[in-house]
């Protein structure tokens, strides 16, 4: 198949495109007078339209009204996070007791530990990836040491198999030889550097097989892929919004807890926050935590950072979970198909094949070490296709199904060519 054959598809697929008007929703970015073609979700999602206006009745409100606007805002600040509640378990798939918008993804990992990392003699280790993100592996070892413990063995680094992924196998295997002295098992949803899409019911039920707490960190699955993080019986699960949430630099972030552990005694630390709203002002010492994810709150929350979250929501609601997913199917298999069929002598894809097991992201190692992956990077964003990079090799492309179109993929199958062609 030629190029043009690949033009022409994809002409036809953003015609055919039932998702296609979400584009509109978003502020992409110029290049030369025209659109960036921006394959960056996976690190910062682009500005929906309609922030702007969320963010603005708030300040309007904070003007107006200052310290009244907690009960006098259009939409008061007292319950403003109550706002999110019903749209983020519905993106997650969780009860809305379960989730809860607040802090910061590690942040929220780190609470969430002190919570469900309880080592105790004999069950004390922490399992994760090898080569997992540096701020989740920072917290996991912070967290051993905190409790006087020793990282050397305590916390288990599940190495990938020879294809660079990790099995299902492979984790079997690591909980048949460790599974007892597991404490807390900690999962990535999506790996973020190679894309693989782990089996979250799966490998949260061995993990608990084996008697362990089980935490998954979703930073890149969230809003990537349909989720049904209640069924899975996991124990918590954090993530960020700024990624495929498209909520902002730095945004608020998110966290979920399992029913079973919603009116439970769990240690925690706490914070006025937490406390059960019911009785939250009376200012008594005693800390009674509020049933559910909102017991782990510490401070009264940044309405400026919820916001934009509530924008984006109403995105993913109206679009529906499962019709993204249908697209981003469709498109990443477009970017995998133009890749396989024009490039394979340049670019060889990390992520795996199946599309079960991967989101919207594709890993892609270019052939000929760093100085060749660096020239294609440059010369792919100097023509206004954004990837990322990653050390040493690796440019990740992730083709978001709320405003990428089939054209973007063609911009980047096209721009490879030539530079390949140029060389
Ligand atoms: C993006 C990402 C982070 C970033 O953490 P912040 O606390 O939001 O800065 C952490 N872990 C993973 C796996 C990520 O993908």
């Amino acid at each position: 198949m030629s190029l043009s054959a690949f033009e022409d598809e994809a002409r036809q697929l953003d015609a055919a495109d039932p998702l296609a008007r979400f584009r509109d929703a978003f502020l992409i970015p110029p290049h030369d007078g025209s659109d960036m073609h921006y394959f960056v979700g996976n690190s910062l999602g682009l500005m929906p339209r309609a922030t702007r206006g969320i963010l603005d009745e708030v300040m309007r409100d904070w003007a107006q009204h200052a310290v009244e606007g907690h009960f006098a805002a259009d939409n008061p600040w007292m319950h403003y996070h109550g706002l999110v509640r019903e749209p983020l378990a519905e993106l997650v798939g969780a009860k809305p007791l379960e989730v809860v918008a607040m802090n910061t993804l590690t942040v929220n990992l780190h609470l969430m530990m002190v919570s469900f990392y309880r080592p105790r003699p004999g069950r004390s280790a922490i399992l994760i990836e090898a080569g997992a993100f540096p701020s989740d592996r920072h917290a996991v070892e912070s967290q051993i040491r905190f409790h006087g413990l020793d990282p050397a063995s305590e916390l288990i680094e599940v190495e990938p198999d020879a294809d660079g992924l990790i099995s299902h196998a492979r984790f079997e295997e690591v909980f048949g030889e460790h599974g007892q002295r597991i404490a807390l098992a900690l999962f990535p949803g999506v790996q973020y550097r190679t894309g693989q899409f782990l089996d979250i019911p799966g490998l949260t039920a061995l993990a608990r097989k084996h008697g362990c707490a089980v935490g998954w960190d979703l930073a890149h699955a969230v809003g990537n892929l349909p989720l049904s993080l209640h069924d899975s019986g996991a124990d918590f699960a954090v993530w960020c919004h700024y990624k495929y949430c498209n909520s902002g630099p730095g945004a608020i972030a998110g966290c979920f807890v399992h029913e079973r552990h919603a009116g439970a005694d769990v240690p925690r630390f706490a914070g006025w926050w937490g406390h059960d709203p019911a009785t939250r002002f009376l200012m008594k010492p005693d800390f009674v935590p509020a049933q559910g994810a909102d017991g782990w709150q510490l401070s009264n929350p940044p309405v400026l950072s919820l916001a934009p979250l509530r924008a984006s929501l109403d995105l993913f609601h109206q679009a529906e979970m499962g019709r993204l997913r249908a697209k981003s199917l469709r498109i990443t298999g477009f970017l995998e198909r133009g890749i396989d069929a024009l490039l394979a002598d340049t670019l060889e894809i990390l992520t795996p094949r199946d599309p079960a097991r991967r989101g919207c992201q594709l890993s892609l190692r270019v052939r000929g070490g760093r100085e060749h992956g660096r020239s294609l990077f440059e010369s792919l964003k100097s023509r206004g296709v954004l990837g990322d990079w990653r050390e040493p090799d690796v440019i990740r492309i992730s083709p978001a199904p709320l405003y990428n179109r089939y054209a973007d993929v063609v911009a980047f199958l096209r721009e490879t060519l030539a530079w390949r062609d140029r060389r």
